[in-house]
């Protein structure tokens, strides 16, 4: 089958039916078709399309190497700095169309899977038939297309004690209850998945930053399951697509949901670890999966840190404030998160090698860098947006002003120096929408959530970063000047 197009995406939707609560009532219909998901559903579906576009289809897809259909750059093994490129290059396309607000566009988890197929030897330490698993698991994504999501973090119930003992002594977490000839059963819940209603697959994997001990043997597994296998219930969050008048919101809200599994049993062949908290720990990290992850995500980011320069820089324009010195230090600002973004991307593909598997690998301390650095860097931007919009973010008359009796108002007191009234108004509400409505301050906070606690992250960052070479070198300048130059009587 090969990439899919957007018809075919929510064609397959329609027909499965994931048990989804959103505003006190449970989905009946076809999911593309619910007033909260529609919207979302054809913007994913957008970019299904453009992977069969003339313009994009060489940047989007390539030809598979067991089918020969085309299928998603983002599945693409890379073995050379080209091949890396061109990953990055099909990142880039998808995050631009959606100005980078889209956080879990399908080649984020490809991106994972391909390497985790890659990593057999790893799995085979568990398992064999986990490394099988796997790579065929990969393999049936890739060849279909599929949508998958992922789940990681348990309920926050009670972050002072363990998995087991969440409330009252109990376990709230998705934990394993059973195991037959056919796989095993889950019960519990994780705290998120988004996009779970609208993607076809959930992953079910350990957390990239939470690091299990020998007794959460029962909450460590990596698994995946199709989002309407029974059991499985996603209870969503408010909606925040309050229609076309929000063009990030009416467009791009990607709806999260805590994740219930009421007896799920997983098959054998979609299991690739079980019971062993050690290997789930370097489930990421020893697979390489986290490098082509913040690969995927740093490319996002940079398209949305370009998206917030552009706007700004047109703000500026349309209200004649750019000669202040404040707005230029702040725009400055801007242009250094962009540029910090560039570089570290170009060093990440620049200095890739292959890894212990073969496949070729971005390097790792660019891309660690920017997944420590970004999500504080990014609530800079919303501020610097609310900062330059100031009243003019509220004076955002809707569509249907602009074409009512308003109109002429509009037009002459909503008018601004660069441009028309009802072109500034359309800019400032785009302003507002990523900087300042629900879907803005959802967006700050997945970011700054994005890869885990960023508190625990900066913990993991020193743990893991080889300090002593510049430890020495200090104690040697320190040695070299005090024999040199001894402390005066
Ligand atoms: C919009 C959004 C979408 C998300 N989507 C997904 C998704 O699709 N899939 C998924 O798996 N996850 C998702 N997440 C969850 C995300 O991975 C977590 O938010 C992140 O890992 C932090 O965990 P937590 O939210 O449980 O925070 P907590 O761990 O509960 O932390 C809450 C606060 O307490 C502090 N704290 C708690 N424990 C400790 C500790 N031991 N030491 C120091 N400080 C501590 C933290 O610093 C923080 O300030 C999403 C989150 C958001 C906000």
């Amino acid at each position: 089958m090969g990439a899919r197009t957007g018809q075919e995406y929510i064609d397959r939707l329609a027909e499965t039916r994931p048990t989804v609560e959103i505003n006190g009532e449970r989905v009946l219909g076809a999911i593309p078709e619910h007033p909260a998901l529609a919207a979302v559903v054809r913007s994913y579906a957008e970019l299904y399309d453009l992977q069969h576009s003339p313009e994009l289809r060489d940047v989007l897809t390539y030809e598979s190497p067991t089918s020969g259909d085309r299928v998603g750059t983002s599945f693409m093994v890379p073995h050379t700095a080209e091949d890396l490129a061109r990953r990055g290059a099909g990142f880039k396309a998808w995050a631009d169309h959606s100005l980078g607000t889209l956080g879990r566009t399908g080649d984020y988890l490809n991106s994972a899977l391909m390497a985790l197929s890659e990593a057999g030897p790893w799995f085979a330490q568990a398992d064999a038939r986990f490394a099988d698993n796997a790579a065929a698991y990969y393999e049936k994504v890739r060849e279909e297309d599929l949508l998958t999501t992922h789940t990681l973090i348990p309920p926050q119930a009670n972050r002072a004690v363990g998995p087991g003992q969440q409330v009252d002594g109990r376990a709230l977490g998705a934990h394993v209850v059973g195991e037959d000839d056919n796989g095993i059963v889950i019960r519990g819940a994780r705290m998120l998945a988004t996009i779970g209603p609208i993607a076809d697959e959930l992953l079910v994997f350990p957390s990239t930053v939470l690091k299990g001990t020998p007794d959460d043997a029962p909450y460590s597994f990596a698994f995946a399951i199709n989002c309407d296998a029974p059991g499985l219930r996603f209870i969503c969050r408010e909606n925040l697509d309050y229609g076309r008048d929000h063009p990030l919101g009416g467009r791009f809200d990607e709806i999260d949901a805590v994740v219930v599994f009421d007896d799920v049993h997983v098959a054998w062949e979609r299991v690739f670890m079980l019971g062993n908290p050690e290997l789930c720990n370097g489930f990421y990290n020893d697979t390489s999966a986290v490098v082509h992850m913040a690969h995927q995500v740093t490319t996002r980011t940079t398209a949305k840190a370009e998206a917030f320069l552009g706007l700004l820089s047109l703000m500026t324009e349309a209200i004649g404030i750019e000669q202040f010195t404040h707005i230029q230090e702040d725009l400055a600002e801007v242009v250094t998160i962009v540029g910090t973004l560039h570089g570290l991307i170009r060093a990440a593909e620049a200095d890739a090698a292959p890894n212990e598997f073969g496949v070729c690998t971005p390097a790792w301390e660019p891309l660690n860098t920017a997944r420590n650095w970004f999500p504080k860097a990014s609530q800079r931007l919303p501020e610097i947006v609310r900062k330059f919009g100031a009243s003019g973010l509220m004076a955002i008359p809707t569509e249907a002003d602009l074409a009512g009796s308003a109109r002429e108002d509009v037009e002459r007191y909503l008018q601004s120096a660069a441009l028309s009234g009802p072109e500034r108004v359309r800019l400032f509400r785009l302003a507002w929408d990523l900087s300042t409505s629900g879907f803005a301050g959802r967006q700050n906070l997945y970011e700054y959530y994005f890869f885990g606690d960023p508190v625990r992250m900066a913990g993991a960052l020193l743990k893991a970063t080889d300090r002593e070479p510049y430890k020495d070198r200090v104690r040697g300048f320190l040695e070299r000047v005090t024999e040199s130059e001894p402390v005066p009587a």
